[in-house]
Order: structure tokens, then C-alpha cells, then sequence
């Protein structure tokens, strides 16, 4: 096949603006990104600054309307954007992700249009940080066991509860909160089952504070995670997105997409980790010969580009059939992190190991791509809970 014939359809910069996003997040990623992530990991700090410069480039809200102030781009755009950012620093991406997909995206899809724009233009430019809580100290998959409480109370209701493990839950070293939470709480019941309510909670709502950042992660060190704890929180009513018992619907809604750019994520890292064995193997020697000559060398190297080339396929095609104001891709959506994220951390093992010593410390990346992928198996579902649901989601289905 020539060149021309296999440009013919490209999978994963169908139209030519995608083309240009890639090549646009790349110099960025390269010139700003990567200078800084070995240096934020091992402080465990959040690029803050670098952050809103991706508001200058049209990134935080890379998939919300335009009307109020998004890039209105696709789910590709935005696969695109986790996938570049996260072969350089799947930290600072995973604090992308928080802010751009489970707030701006969810607040687009689920908010009104007064919620949208009070607050979408504020988070696509960058001057304000976002971020969503549904995690629990004791409740994390078994989202219905959530604890967290809104009671009405005239015209506002009242928030009680805590959040954990929650990416830009701080944004500094001094406990600064967010400026915006799309918080998950119980208010009230029906027919037994607890009914889950969506909520807006501004910085300057009292009664919200950061009761800790999380220190000592594995990896993800260039995001901030926190424990958010809510005393009587007062929040107006009109802060309520949709109606109360609408949060199932605004998790599902939502989480099609979560799942594709942390999907994303991993392909990143398996992107990066093989550009790392592929080229050590070619320069490092033994026995006199390049690492390269060696069977099981080979192995590591071939099985590493193979999977990620399957997951990568799979992510895009489930990305181009996504559309982000319609369900319909839920079976797949949890397919595509299941498959993508073990995947991006047996890669990265496998890069590590073609390294060798060297493999084992930061100045070689390999070692935090290690440390950042595992994650990616845990954080929007972990992947048991991906086999439950992809299970469940096939019971009638017949191939
Ligand atoms: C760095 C980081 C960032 C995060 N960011 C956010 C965020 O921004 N917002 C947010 O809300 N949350 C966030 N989380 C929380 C994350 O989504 C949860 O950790 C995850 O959903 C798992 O919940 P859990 O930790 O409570 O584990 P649990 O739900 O208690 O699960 C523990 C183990 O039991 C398994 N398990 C549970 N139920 C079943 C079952 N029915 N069948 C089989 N196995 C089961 C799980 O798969 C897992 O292996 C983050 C977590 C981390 C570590």
C-alpha cells in the first residue's frame, strides 16, 4: 500500500482540525509539559499556571458549547488531547481530565443554560478550576451507598457530608478549594432507593472546605487529590442541576466520556513507553550485540506495540461513534478502559524492564509512566467494575 492510499482514512485524525490539535497539543506538550513533569511528580505539586495555559489554547473546554466559551469539539478532540498530554505527564493530564471531562463536560451536557453561562466561560478560560465528587471515605464503586446529604431549606439547600480522593479538590499546597464542585449527595428517598442529587458548589459557599490533600500517591503526583468536607453547606437552589433524583442519569451521561479519555490516558503512556524500549533497545548493548537481537527483548517490544495499537484502534472507533449529547455507547465505553488501561500499565512493566537499572529512575520517565498507569485501572471505576457492567450490559446480546 502507498502512502497516499493509507492516508486515505486515518483513524485517529479523521479531519484535518483534529490533525491540527494533535500537532498543536504536541508543541505544546513538548515545549511546556514535559520540561516540567519529572520535577512536579517527585514534589507532588499541581502546575497551576501551566494549567491555565491550557485555556489559552482552547483545551478546558474542549468539548462544551462554544456559545459559552467552549471549543464545542467532539469526543475524538478530546481523546486526542488526553492521549498527547498524557504520553509527557499523566499527572497534569489526569487534572486535565478532572477539570475538562467530570466538570466542564458534564456541567455542558446535564447544566442549564443559566448554569452554563455563569460558569462554563469562567472554566474554559482557566481562571477558574474545577472538579467532581462522588467518592467517599466508605463509599467508592457502591455509588448508591454514598453518605453525603442535601436537605431543602427554603431556597437553598443544605450540603453535609465528605468527598474523597477528589483530582483538584485543592489546587495549591495551602488547601485552597476548587472554584467549582459538581458534587453528588442524597436527597431523599424513593421507593427505598435513595435519590441522588447534582449539585453546584462555588468556592465561596461556607461551609466547604478542603479537609486534606492527599499525600504519598503511587503516581498521578502532578495532580493534587483531596478530601472535601462539607459542614452545612448553603447552596442556592438554583445550584441544583436538573431535578433532584437526576444524578443517575448525569453519571451515565457523563460517564461514556470519562472513561474514553482515561482511556486515552493509557494510550498515552503505552505510546511513550514503547518509544522508550523501542530506542533503548536499539542503543543498549550486551553480550556485544543491541538489546534488540535478543528473543525475549523482542517479545517485550512486539506484544507492547501490537496491544497498543488494538487499543488504540478500539478507543478511536468507540471515540468516533460517541456522540456527547446522546447515551449509546456504554457497553463500549467501559470496554475501552478495560482493555486500554491494563494494557498501558503491562507496556510501560515491559518498558521498565528493556531499561533495566536504568528503567528503575525517574531521568528515563519509564518508572512514573509505571507508577501513573496502575490508576488508570482504579480511578472512573475500577476494572471489576468494568466486568460487572460490561457482563450485565451483555446478557441479551447474541454474536
Ligand atoms: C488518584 C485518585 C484520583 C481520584 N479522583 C476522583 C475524582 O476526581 N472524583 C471522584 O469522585 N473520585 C475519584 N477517585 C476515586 C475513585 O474513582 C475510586 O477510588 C474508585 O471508584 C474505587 O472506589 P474505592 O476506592 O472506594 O474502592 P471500592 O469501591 O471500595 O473497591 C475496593 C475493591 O473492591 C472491588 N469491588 C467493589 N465492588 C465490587 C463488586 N460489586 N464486584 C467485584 N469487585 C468489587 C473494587 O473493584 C476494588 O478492587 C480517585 C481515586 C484516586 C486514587
Amino acid at each position: 500500500m502507498t502512502d497516499v492510499e493509507l492516508n486515505k482514512f486515518d483513524l485517529f485524525n479523521p479531519t484535518e482540525e483534529h490533525k491540527m490539535l494533535r500537532t498543536m497539543v504536541r508543541e505544546f506538550v513538548e515545549n511546556e509539559v514535559e520540561p516540567q513533569a519529572l520535577e512536579h511528580d517527585s514534589q507532588e505539586k499541581f502546575n497551576l499556571p501551566l494549567f491555565r495555559k491550557l485555556g489559552e489554547l482552547g483545551l478546558l473546554g474542549i468539548t462544551a458549547d462554544e456559545k459559552f466559551g467552549g471549543s464545542g469539539m467532539d469526543a475524538i478532540a478530546a481523546v486526542i488531547a488526553h492521549e498527547e498530554i498524557s504520553a509527557s505527564d499523566p499527572g497534569f493530564g489526569l487534572a486535565y481530565l478532572a477539570h475538562a471531562m467530570l466538570c466542564v463536560n458534564n456541567l455542558n451536557f446535564n447544566g442549564n443554560d443559566e448554569q452554563k453561562a455563569k460558569y462554563l466561560p469562567k472554566l474554559s478560560s482557566g481562571e477558574w478550576v474545577g472538579c467532581m465528587a462522588m467518592s467517599e471515605p466508605h463509599v467508592g464503586t457502591d455509588v448508591l451507598g454514598m453518605k453525603s446529604t442535601a436537605t431543602k431549606d427554603g431556597n437553598d439547600y443544605i450540603i453535609n457530608g465528605r468527598k474523597m480522593w477528589i483530582t483538584n479538590g485543592t489546587i495549591d499546597e495551602n488547601n485552597t478549594p476548587a472554584d467549582l464542585v459538581l458534587l453528588y449527595a442524597i436527597s431523599g428517598e424513593k421507593n427505598g432507593q435513595p435519590q441522588i442529587s447534582t449539585f453546584l458548589i462555588e468556592k465561596s459557599h461556607s461551609g466547604y472546605s478542603v479537609g486534606q490533600k492527599i499525600k504519598d500517591k503511587t503516581g498521578m503526583r502532578g495532580s493534587n487529590t483531596a478530601e472535601l468536607v462539607f459542614e452545612d453547606c448553603r447552596v442556592p437552589k438554583e445550584n441544583l442541576i436538573g431535578h433532584e433524583g437526576d444524578s443517575l442519569l448525569h453519571m451515565m451521561r457523563n460517564l461514556e466520556v470519562e472513561r474514553l479519555t482515561l482511556a486515552a490516558q493509557s494510550l498515552g503512556i503505552a505510546r511513550r513507553s514503547i518509544g522508550a524500549m523501542n530506542k533503548y533497545a536499539t542503543e543498549r548493548e550486551a553480550f556485544g550485540k543491541p538489546l534488540r537481537s535478543f528473543g525475549q527483548i523482542q517479545r517485550h517490544i512486539a506484544e507492547s506495540y501490537a496491544e497498543f495499537q488494538a487499543a488504540r484502534a478500539y478507543v478511536y472507533n468507540v471515540a468516533r461513534l460517541m456522540d456527547l449529547n446522546k447515551e449509546g455507547q456504554r457497553l463500549d465505553s467501559d470496554g475501552v478502559k478495560l482493555v486500554a488501561t491494563t494494557m498501558g500499565k503491562n507496556v510501560a512493566d515491559r518498558a521498565m524492564q528493556v531499561l533495566g537499572g536504568y528503567g528503575y529512575v525517574g531521568e528515563y520517565v519509564v518508572e512514573r509512566l509505571w507508577r501513573d498507569a496502575k490508576l488508570l485501572e482504579i480511578g472512573g471505576g475500577t476494572i471489576e467494575a468494568h466486568q460487572k457492567n460490561i457482563t450485565r450490559d451483555l446478557k441479551d446480546v447474541t454474536f
